[in-house]
């Protein structure tokens, strides 16, 4: 089977000093082709490289960082465990507590045999938190945003996803997946999204998705304004609070919850690995829409349920952010503090009303530069953000305070930038 042949020698090199050459013209030399791949990245300064990093729980926002050079405790300014709640008691007990009673993983998926009570009692405290009837658990945020968003644009008739520019990857891969129509209306602008509904088709389905807080810029999206335009044209909304649940409203259930809009939402979408310091993703809505996603969804229906761990861990997390406001109170000090020593020092930060502070650069080998000094020389972690995350130009730091972050580690924060920022000469922001 000559077309088999080129797999065959490279499945071979694996035990044997295949050097690449014997390969007929014809035949695709697949770890040429990945080298080639791989080098085009670094060559465009897009290559991520991981800092290693062993989270060491009490000590959060420190952790230990192996190298070559060995080990070396580290801040960490760039986590999404935003307040900390990884390793917060309530949560690593709750853990502790479900692996003694119930073992490792589920042992199936949800319909066969993996439907742990964990999951359930995690269902109702989810829809309980976004006020909805119902939720579904899904293995990450990720997850819940490709198989939700893809089951209902695939299944709506003639569905249009409004999709906002800004949408995070796993949507646009669920609305992709979908094969649904799609207009793309500019990111937070009301009355691009109006135009956009207008022109479309009356008697097809429309789903308006978006996120509330948005990552990289850290704004926010005006929730009200945009269920008052789809709720005139009779579209239902998808709103991904991933960056939101734990961090905004009175309970901790995102800014749809902070502005009294949560029952406005058709379909509330979130992550239990962000703020809730564990692992997973769910969406929440009425019963008919969740058990319409429970019921159609590939990627929830086949695959393994998470860990009753997880999902114990999970419920505590969001149970105690539910009844407790310290962590929220005391990171948002946090965040102004280094708002306002960031202004004092004149570094230049995106202006915005969320936790995250994008310090901007805006050059990628600058912006690489001053991440790996911050890491080599003053031993603070903060990831380089650039093309393709974030336009070119815009390149930048994006810091998130924790509530555990010390005066201290801000002062070293806001020293060493300032220190690398006159290295780099870079442009201060006048005050
Ligand atoms: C991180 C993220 C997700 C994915 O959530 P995970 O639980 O990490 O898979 C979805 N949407 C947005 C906006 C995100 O930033």
């Amino acid at each position: 089977m000559p077309q088999n042949s080129g797999y065959d020698q490279l499945y071979a090199s694996g035990q044997n000093n295949y050097t690449g050459t014997s390969l007929e013209y014809d035949e695709m030399n697949f770890e040429d082709f990945f080298k080639n791949e791989l080098d085009a990245l670094k060559e465009a300064g897009n290559y991520r490289v991981f800092a290693d990093l062993e989270r060491r729980k009490g000590s959060f926002p420190k952790a230990v960082r192996h190298s070559e050079d060995g080990t070396r405790e580290v801040t960490v300014w760039c986590s999404n465990d935003y307040l900390g709640m990884g390793q917060h008691t309530s949560t690593v007990e709750a853990m502790k507590e479900a692996i003694d009673r119930c073992g490792a993983g589920a042992g199936g998926t949800r319909n066969i045999s993996g439907t742990n009570h964990y999951h359930v009692l995690l269902e109702q405290e989810l829809a309980d938190l976004h006020a909805k009837e119902a939720a579904l658990l899904l293995t990450s945020g990720y997850v819940a945003n490709w198989a939700a968003l893809g089951t209902l644009g695939a299944r709506l008739p003639d569905a249009t996803i409004f999709s906002d520019a800004l949408n995070h990857a796993s949507m646009i891969e669920g609305m992709r997946h979908s094969r649904a129509n799609k207009a793309i209306w500019k990111h937070n602008d009301v009355e691009d999204l109006a135009r956009k509904l207008a022109d479309a088709d009356p008697d097809t389905a429309k789903i308006v998705a978006f996120e509330s807080v948005y990552s990289m810029d850290g704004d926010i999206a005006p929730i009200a304004e945009i269920c008052d335009v789809a709720e005139q044209y009779g579209a239902m909304t998808y709103l991904d609070e991933v960056h939101a649940v734990g961090m905004y409203g009175p309970r901790g259930a995102g800014i749809a919850e902070r502005e009294g809009l949560m029952d406005r939402v058709t379909l509330i979408q979130g992550t239990l690995g962000k703020a809730y310091g564990v692992m997973g993703g769910y969406i929440t809505g009425s019963a008919n829409l969740i058990d319409f996603v429970r019921s159609f969804a590939s990627g929830f229906i086949f695959s393994t349920a998470l860990p009753p761990a997880l999902a114990a861990g999970a419920c505590a997390s969001v149970r105690h952010l539910k009844n407790s406001d310290l962590e929220r109170m005391r990171q948002r000090r946090n965040v102004r503090k280094v708002r306002e020593r960031l202004d004092a020092l004149g570094l230049p930060h995106m202006d915005n009303d969320s936790h995250i502070i994008p310090v901007m650069v805006g050059d990628p080998k600058k912006c690489k530069f001053i991440s790996d000094l911050l890491l080599e020389q003053y031993g603070i972690y903060v990831q380089p953000i650039n093309y393709p995350t974030v336009p070119k130009g815009t390149e930048r730091l994006r810091i998130t305070p924790s509530p555990m972050h010390s005066d201290e580690d801000i002062d070293n924060l806001v020293t060493a930038l300032s220190e690398l920022w006159s290295q780099c000469a870079l442009a201060r922001a006048v005050a």
